[in-house]
């Protein structure tokens, strides 16, 4: 027989063979914790998102702007992290986060948008 461990305080576990902690205590404490794991992973994409935003909009007061990506990267942006992207008729890819957007020119530059009626949410 299969020896099993208390998920939680690793206790050696004596019940069923589908039993995973040795008390509702445990049972409690373990997702518990697991949900908090979860929040702090959505605090901290949502904290880059956020920030990705706001250099976005520092950066483009006027609605619409040119800027280098050393620029953007001296600012801290993370340019793996987007909410959205919008493909043009043409293929052109702008990426969003949230209101504020972005299209790779040619030579590492950007051209800074922002959120356009067409596109949705
Ligand atoms: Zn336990």
């Amino acid at each position: 027989m299969e020896i099993r461990y208390c998920l939680e305080c690793e206790e050696l576990l004596r019940g069923r063979s589908d039993q995973k902690f040795c008390s509702d205590v445990c049972r409690t404490a373990y997702h518990n914790r697991m949900h908090a794991d979860k929040n702090k992973t959505i605090r901290h994409v949502n904290s880059i998102l956020r920030k990705n935003r706001n250099i976005l909009e520092q950066l483009n007061p006027g609605g619409k702007t040119k800027i280098s990506r050393e620029k953007l990267a001296s600012r801290g942006f993370v340019f793996s992290y987007f909410t959205n992207t919008y493909t043009t008729k043409t293929g052109k890819v702008y990426f969003y986060c949230y209101d504020q957007g972005y299209l790779l020119l040619e030579g590492d530059w950007y051209i800074l948008v922002r959120k356009q009626e067409y596109i949705d949410g």
